[in-house]
């Protein structure tokens, strides 16, 4: 069965991962620093705290940049639950705004309006977190002179875009915004099983979410309040376990060295499906800014069924008669129960994103998807749409 994404492990993966369990630490031994060390290699950023998951990541950037009740957080629809209910988990109220048509991130003029109508509410805007949608990142440029216009935090929900470029560098995310979250989960690039991180070039945040990682304590003579020995820690705030393993970290600093080739077989993989679904009039292929280099975590096609036969449900079940299995990215966030009951969001609230997820289907593109696949795929999906 040929699913919408899946990992690459090869034997210098395994013996990455053997080696670290025939050694003395499965977790808090070196190779957690070790693949630190390395994401800040290739990000480009001073600080990198990994942690278990990208879910925690999110949940931990909120604590540090200091989220409670009173504030706003602006975000978009288009996006993993993760992404807002890190929100939710602060706190903060979780806000909207519609995505931009062209490339599905968030749309920066909704991004001002919202702010201006919030502030003549009297509300605390005080972050926005873009999501870099299936590879494609945000206008961070435009963001950013947005965060610094009415002083926000900003922070790159960053889990599709790992070896994207932005005018042309792929250490852009670290340079826009205040905090960047990643996620090594195995449908993403590069997979260390569960695992995240966070990137920042605050040393402050960095030390926050290092003592929250695991359950804010600290060794720091500087922090503590007294010193009983070398035994002795004391706790500041209420931290987690959120930790990453020796195990998970080798496994990610062995995925880190093929990132690059990974993004060059999904933009094989994009390349084909475009130069095909380019020409069939009922399909979008996804657009890409002249200054971006995408990282295809995903391929979002937009279909138009209203001018077909067959709905987007049927094509589903008959694609996965023939062994394929399509997604979805993603079901609008504001339109999921606990977000319409606890803020009254309705059908029409952001309708660039609701049509968007009317259209969209997500393609398999990952690096072991062969040329045969592909045409397959390809095949079987213009069959069905004729
Ligand atoms: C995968 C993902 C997350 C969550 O990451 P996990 O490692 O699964 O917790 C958050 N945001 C986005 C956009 C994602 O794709």
């Amino acid at each position: 069965m040929i699913s919408y994404g899946k990992q690459f492990i090869d034997q210098s993966d395994i013996d990455a991962v053997v080696d670290v369990m025939r050694g003395d630490w499965l977790t808090q031994g070196p190779k957690v620093q070790e693949f630190e060390n390395d994401l800040k290699h290739y990000f480009g950023t001073k600080y990198v705290c990994a942690v278990s998951n990208g879910t925690a990541a999110l949940h931990l950037a909120g604590i540090a940049l200091g989220w409670t009740e009173n504030d706003i957080i602006i975000t978009s629809p288009i996006t993993f639950l993760a992404t807002a209910n890190s929100i939710e988990y602060s706190g903060a109220k979780t806000v909207f705004v519609d995505i931009d048509k062209d490339n599905y991130t968030i749309d920066l003029n909704q991004v001002e309006s919202k702010i201006k109508e919030c502030y003549s509410k009297g509300q605390n805007v005080k972050a926005v977190i873009g999501i870099d949608f299936a590879g494609h990142p945000c206008d961070w440029v435009g963001l950013r002179a947005l965060a610094d216009k009415y002083d926000l935090q900003l922070i790159n929900d960053n889990c599709h875009a790992l070896g994207a470029h932005y005018n042309n560098q792929k250490t852009y995310a670290g340079e826009y915004a205040d905090i960047v979250t990643q996620s090594y989960h195995p449908v993403k690039h590069i997979t260390t099983g569960e695992g995240g991180s966070i990137l920042t070039n605050d040393i402050s945040i960095y030390n926050r979410i290092s003592s929250l990682r695991t359950h804010g304590m600290t060794k720091d003579l500087d922090k503590m309040e007294k010193n009983d020995g070398a035994w002795y820690y004391e706790m500041i705030e209420l931290g987690f376990n959120y930790r990453i393993t020796d195990i998970q970290s080798a496994l990610g600093s062995s995925q880190l060295k093929k990132l690059d080739s990974f993004i060059q077989k999904r933009s094989k993989i994009a390349d084909k499906y475009n130069e095909h679904f380019s020409q069939i009039e009922s399909f979008i292929i996804p657009s890409v800014k002249k200054n971006v280099k995408h990282a295809y975590h995903l391929y979002p096609i937009q279909i138009n069924f209203e001018k077909l036969v067959i709905n987007k449900s049927l094509l589903f079940d008959k694609m996965k008669s023939s062994g394929i299995n399509l997604q979805v990215h993603y079901i609008p966030v504001h339109l999921q129960p606990y977000y319409r009951n606890k803020y009254g969001y309705e059908p029409g609230d952001f309708l660039v994103a609701e049509k968007f997820y009317e259209k969209e289907v997500s393609l398999p593109i990952y690096p072991t998807l062969d040329n045969a696949d592909v045409s397959r795929i390809i095949t079987d999906l213009t069959k069905y749409t004729r």
